[in-house]
């Protein structure tokens, strides 16, 4: 039978990770007792570690590389991380192990919190990774009126994008050159720490939109955003998504939910850690 208070990350390299600091910060606000450890463990070690969890953990969040390979091993899985093809949190309870996706939560709420309206919108999306999945699940379930998928090569993009969004349009950056839109959102890793000099669209794509949402979230002001800012638009890093996906977690394991203010005051802190 699980214990209530212990939590961790399963994945490959975890040595970087902020989700510790996240969740202590987490326990620490809400006065609920808990400890988070990183649980790093090679694919092949992945059941019988499982097994281990099943019997003394409450909940654990999944990262890279095993999102996909944990699927498998659970009872059930939520409906939006089954149409995202990948589980970063699961509950683990005497009925079993239930798996979540809460970059799709977390990423909801940072465009709530931000006013950034979606529903009715043409959004457009660049990059075809695992973040880019979630986000163009969320967008789509959220009914924007166009919604476009921008990436270097038409001719890779997986096939699951279809089966996410049907009406999903592919295109490469050079369509994306000739399009107006509302948001922008950067789902690729170029502008991160230390390649900062790199952004993955020109000025004028950025002046193109209203606003612009990068996930990344060192730098705090990506080139990607700075871009964005002088075209006079809303310019959103990834921060409060990593923290709020944190925080949705939490409210999946212990069966509470928490207000905006927690995850701003989450933020702050981490922001010193950056
Ligand atoms: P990924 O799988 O490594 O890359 C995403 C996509 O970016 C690739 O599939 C590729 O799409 C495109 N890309 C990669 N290198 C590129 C380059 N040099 N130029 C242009 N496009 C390039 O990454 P991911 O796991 O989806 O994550 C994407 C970013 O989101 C990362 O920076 C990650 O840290 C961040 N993230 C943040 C949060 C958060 O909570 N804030 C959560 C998840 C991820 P094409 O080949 O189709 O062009």
């Amino acid at each position: 039978m699980a214990e209530v208070n212990k939590f961790g990350l399963i994945g490959g390299k975890l040595g970087h990770s902020l989700s510790p600091a996240i969740h202590q910060l987490f326990f620490e606000y809400t006065g609920k007792s808990g400890s988070y450890e990183l649980l790093e463990t090679e694919l092949e070690a992945l059941p019988e570690l499982m097994g281990r969890l099943r019997e003394g953990f409450a909940g654990t969040n999944v990262t890279i590389p095993h999102k996909l390979h944990v699927m498998p091993l659970l009872d059930e899985i939520a409906p939006e991380a089954q149409a995202i093809g990948a589980v970063n949190t699961i509950k683990f309870t005497s009925a079993g192990a239930f798996g979540y996706n809460t970059d799709y939560f977390g990423f909801g709420r940072m465009l709530e919190y931000n006013d950034i309206a979606v529903t009715g919108k043409v959004c457009a999306v660049l990059g075809t990774g695992g973040a880019a999945r979630a986000v163009v699940k969320y967008l789509a379930d959220k009914k924007c009126a166009k919604l476009y998928l921008v990436t270097r090569d038409v001719f890779k993009v997986d096939s699951h994008f279809a089966k996410i969004a049907p009406k999903i349009k592919v295109i490469d950056y050079a369509r994306l050159d000739a399009l107006q839109g509302d948001v922008l959102i950067n789902c690729t890793p170029v502008g991160m720490f230390p390649k900062v000099e790199a952004a993955p669209v020109s000025p004028e794509v950025s002046f193109a939109f209203d606003a612009s949402v990068d996930l990344i979230y060192n730098p705090a002001q990506t080139l990607f955003l700075k871009q964005a800012a002088e075209a006079g638009n809303k310019a959103v890093n990834g921060l409060f998504m990593l923290v709020a996906q944190a925080v949705a977690a939490q409210e999946i394991w212990q069966g509470e939910s928490y207000d905006s203010e927690l995850i701003v005051r989450i933020m702050r802190e981490l922001e010193k850690k950056l």
